[in-house]
């Protein structure tokens, strides 16, 4: 691989990273849950029909783990925004990866020059 070709590289991935929407890390999950009200629906004992589904965000950010419920009518949005983080994830570790071989190619040159004198 050339010098030219990982500058090349790392040019698109600074160019997809522009372009990412509204982010948040962290993962979605349903969950149901029973009140447990006498005469509930949710404690039936033949037929329980819990309650839900609830949306359930979890992640962690600077060492701290969150979870909180999000209203189904937001569900959609922070789908986008969980897949845009997961996007900005992939392209900045693929960003320092192209960096290393980039950094470790231009050693390699520089010592293969030096040989040469
Ligand atoms: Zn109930």
């Amino acid at each position: 691989m050339q010098p030219r070709q990982i500058e090349l590289r790392i040019k698109r991935i600074k160019r997809d990273l522009m372009k990412l929407g509204p982010m948040r890390p962290g993962a979605l999950s349903m969950q149901y849950a029973a009140c447990q009200k006498p005469g509930c629906a949710c404690v039936d004992p033949v037929k329980p029909k819990k309650h839900g589904p609830f949306y359930q965000l979890s992640y962690s950010h600077l060492g701290k783990s969150t979870t909180r419920f999000v209203r189904p009518n937001y569900a959609g949005q922070i789908k986008k925004e969980l897949a845009a983080y997961k996007r900005f994830r992939e392209l900045t570790q693929e960003w320092v990866t192209q960096e290393l071989a980039l950094s470790q190619l231009r050693l390699d040159l520089a010592r293969r020059k030096d040989d040469e004198k």
